[in-house]
């Protein structure tokens, strides 16, 4: 059996104790006529991989298994199709979301929107994972990658893209409308770009200097630094802008979810992308809150499409595969600007 390279994780840790062990694991082998085995360029490590990793989502089930090559943002060329193959060819670029297969026969997938389907496999919680040489997948479940966009550059839209980019669209964007963003990393420097193509304006917020320039060339109206002092950060929100009339939260953290829905306004529209828990929500302010995970393989074709016709910028830096941990050490201690990207 042909060997392949891969970071394992066989017990949940803190990253500074190295969890993730480089070994040699049996390559993947296309098992079924609809799947497409790619040679991996690029994965891009998200922060959910730090939580998971560290043992933080336990209690919502992840990971479910272990041991698992994880990652989940993958970029590869196309290197042998099954026999039903119709959608990709040997030698095409493809890519890879958090969602690696679903049934195709639910409510929730025959709706299109197969990424909440009960019986989804996702990416990186098995052996089926981005941090490795090679992976298997269906084909309905690959995205099409133009020779154009290099690897590392269109790894993180696998992920990060495509929540920054439905995240947007469920804040119901419009010209002028005024849209909060809350955290700049790998996916709030990307929906930034997305909520200004729509011709909103974007105002975002961050606890880091270096983010909130970021924003300001990324084209948001205005940056503003977040403070955990809810009042005195209110106060200064209503004074430069008003109120706003959407937001989106990206960054993990109670307060700043409690904060985004105080800074919208009566009838306003809060959405939430990451793992928020019990913000106060006052009903007689007409409020929406809506919740938002990845996106379907309709979304995602939509993301590469957009972001090639409009230049969207992707901020990442490049790591080879054998320094994952060290990565998500960096990622722990804020030393990534937008979006590590490792190379196999
Ligand atoms: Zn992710
Ligand atoms: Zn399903």
């Amino acid at each position: 059996m042909e060997k392949m390279r891969a970071m394992i994780l066989s017990k949940c840790a803190p990253v500074e104790t190295d969890p993730l062990k480089l070994a040699e694991i049996d390559k993947h082998q296309i098992k079924k006529p609809n799947e497409i085995l790619l040679k991996i360029e690029a994965c891009g490590v998200c922060h959910s991989q730090l939580h998971g990793i560290e043992g933080d989502w336990k209690d919502i089930g992840i990971p479910p298994t272990l041991p698992t090559v994880p990652g989940h943002e993958i970029v590869g060329i196309v290197t042998e199709v099954g026999k039903d193959v119709t959608k990709f060819r040997v030698g095409d670029r493809a890519g890879i979301t958090p969602l690696l297969e679903a049934c195709k026969k639910c409510q929730y997938c025959t709706e299109g929107k197969e990424y909440l389907c009960e019986s989804a496999e996702i990416t990186g919680e098995s052996f089926r994972g981005g941090y490795t040489e090679y992976i298997t997948v269906a084909e309905d479940f690959a995205t099409k990658v133009p020779h154009s966009m290099k690897p590392d550059y269109a790894a993180p839209l696998f992920c990060a893209g495509i929540t920054a980019f439905k995240a947007v669209k469920a804040a119901e964007p419009r010209s002028h409308k005024k849209i909060g963003i809350f955290g700049v990393g790998g996916v709030g420097h990307m929906a930034i770009q997305f909520a200004r193509i729509e011709g909103s304006d974007v105002i975002a917020f961050s606890r880091s200097q270096n983010h909130l320039s970021v924003a300001k060339r990324l084209g948001a109206k205005d940056a503003m630094v977040f403070s955990n002092n809810q009042e005195e950060f209110l106060e200064r929100v209503r004074e430069k802008h008003g109120l706003l009339d959407a937001a989106i939260v990206f960054a993990p953290a109670d307060i700043v979810t409690d904060t985004a829905i105080k800074s919208v306004k009566k009838g306003g529209l809060i959405v939430i992308a990451t793992v928020g828990k019990n913000p106060q929500f006052m009903a007689f302010e007409e409020k929406t809150i809506r919740g938002t995970l990845i996106g379907s393989t309709k979304d995602m074709e939509e993301v590469i499409k957009i972001c090639e016709k409009e230049k969207v910028e992707v901020i990442t830096e490049s790591f080879p595969l054998e320094k994952a941990n060290e990565v998500l050490k960096k990622l722990k201690n804020s030393q990534i600007e937008a979006r590590a990207v490792l190379i196999p």
